[in-house]
């Protein structure tokens, strides 16, 4: 398995926000290579399996409710220490907490609506890719 790729989706806010470009611009300064692309919408079926490892906690129902209520874009990554610097360019879920100049204290609105997502780990990086990408669909 690589240990050099972190999976993403710049969610519904951003995306209905016009924000598309300004986000994947900072991830391609950041130094990470696109290798998988894909705009598409979630069902809320397909949310809810995505975050089944949040199924027990408060905002589940809402965060479902939210991922699936238009269209993101769901990308593979890759960069040398790939899933903890994309944590940093991302800044804390919450952005009223995150640090000056990540993506989320740019362009992210609240906690739920936070512009985008990043795996916390090498195994769910790789899991999280699966979820929506073929091996004919990763360059
Ligand atoms: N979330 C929310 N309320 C909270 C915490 C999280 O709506 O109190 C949403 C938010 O969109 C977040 C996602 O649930 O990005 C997953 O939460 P996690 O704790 O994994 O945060 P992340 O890894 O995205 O920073
Ligand atoms: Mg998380």
């Amino acid at each position: 398995m690589a240990t050099n790729r972190t999976f993403t989706m710049i969610k519904p806010d951003a995306v209905a926000a016009g924000n598309i470009g300004g986000i994947t611009k900072m991830i391609e300064e950041a130094g990470f290579r696109i290798v998988a692309m894909k705009y598409t919408k979630l069902t809320a079926e397909l949310a809810g399996k995505f975050y089944e490892v949040h199924a027990e906690r408060p905002f589940y129902g809402e965060l479902v409710t939210y991922m699936s209520s238009g269209p993101i874009v769901a990308a593979i990554l890759e960069k040398d220490n790939a899933v903890a610097d994309f944590r940093t360019l991302i800044g804390a879920t919450n952005p009223a907490e995150a640090a000056e100049g990540t993506i989320r204290k740019i362009y992210a609105t609240s906690i739920a609506a936070n512009a985008v997502h990043g795996s916390d780990s090498d195994d769910n990086a790789a899991i999280e890719g699966n979820f929506y990408f073929s091996q004919l669909e990763r360059f």
